[in-house]
């Protein structure tokens, strides 16, 4: 009987991450306040240092990337007014609807090729003042899109559209900085293509929890007010701000280490050819796979034995690499399949 081993090597998401214990070290030795008064020092030193960072005037943490979306989408548009977006974007796919139900605000859908909304489409979908219309306000774009990280000069033709029009641009940056690691790009200078960016420090940036907003100081005021309505106004935040001010110190550069990872991870499984229906592919911290389905059962139960644990999305399935996987455990990975494909011939 072989054991059952605890998956020890979780390729779920990059957002299973645990504080290393140097983030913890910052979270219990920080300062704290009330941050309702505006009194937490590590919450203000978080926000300020988030909008340097980025170029903006402010910022404001927020519990997760879901209310960060929200709260912007709803400091720039009233009810009835409408955003428009890419319809793989998570704003619109995966965020329970709340722009619409919580907002009364009307998302415009356009379609996404190769991770961008196209300039034709948003022209096409900027509404002219009409009592027909909903009044077109905001366009959304995200950086990176399932992994894909869009170059900045691809961000600015969309962007500048949407402003020419009047209207405000928000970039939902879950996974912003492996966009900026990745593209080479200076923050500030991806930042510039959007007047708010909300950035996941959950996710490759390895804090427990939270989401920074940063945009120009009337928005952000805004957005303040709305996370105020949402419940999302906390006390002693300043304990998880300061795991998240960690993780803007120390894991931004480090991104490249998981991105030549998942490189190598994506070069060593194209060699097993034999197992895939289509070649295994690979973007920023993440690698799809599509098993040839006859084998897919079977490569799942061995990885699962092998301490492995994936997403339960088919037939392609996302390989995420994290701060928790080191190149030690991404050997394992890779032998793992190894041994299952040697197992096959
Ligand atoms: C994860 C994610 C979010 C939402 O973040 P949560 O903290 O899970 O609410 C928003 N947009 C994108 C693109 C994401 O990947």
């Amino acid at each position: 009987m072989p054991s059952i081993k605890q998956p020890d090597i979780d390729l779920r998401s990059d957002t299973v991450t645990r504080p290393s214990p140097a983030m913890r070290d910052a979270m219990l030795t920080a300062r704290v306040g009330d941050d309702v008064y505006g009194d937490d020092p590590s919450v203000n030193a978080l926000q300020d240092t988030a909008a340097a960072m980025l170029g903006k005037q402010a910022g404001l943490f927020l519990p997760s990337g879901t209310q960060s979306n929200l709260s912007a989408v709803l400091a720039h548009c009233e009810r009835g007014d409408e955003y428009i977006i890419g319809d793989q974007f998570h704003i619109y796919r995966h965020e329970a609807g709340g722009t619409a139900v919580l907002g009364g605000t009307y998302p415009f859908v356009i379609p996404v090729t190769n991770g961008l909304v196209q300039v034709a489409d948003i022209q096409a979908a900027i509404k002219p003042d009409d009592a027909h219309y909903p009044r077109s306000r905001l366009l959304c774009m995200e950086n990176t899109v399932s992994g894909q990280a869009i170059a900045v000069t691809d961000l600015q033709a969309p962007a500048q559209t949407a402003r020419a029009a009047g209207l405000k641009v928000h970039l939902d940056g879950a996974r912003f900085f492996n966009a900026v690691v990745a593209t080479g790009t200076r923050p500030q200078d991806m930042a510039d293509v959007a007047d708010t960016v909300s950035v996941c420090l959950s996710k490759g940036l390895g804090a427990p929890v939270g989401s920074v907003l940063v945009g120009d100081r009337a928005t952000i005021a805004r957005a303040h007010r709305i996370r105020k309505m949402l419940g999302g106004g906390l006390r002693q935040a300043g304990i998880l701000a300061a795991a998240g001010l960690y993780a803007l110190q120390h894991h931004v550069d480090r991104l490249a280490d998981d991105h030549r990872r998942a490189a190598s991870l994506s070069a060593a499984l194209n060699q097993l050819e034999t197992l895939w229906l289509q070649p295994v592919w690979v973007q920023t911290n993440m690698v799809f796979i599509t098993p040839q389905p006859g084998l897919s059962d079977a490569l799942f139960a061995h990885l699962e034995k092998c301490g492995i644990e994936l997403g339960k999305a088919a037939p392609t399935k996302r390989l995420v690499i994290h701060l928790d996987i080191d190149d030690d455990k991404l050997s394992r990975v890779i032998e793992s399949f190894q041994l299952f494909h040697k197992g096959q011939v």
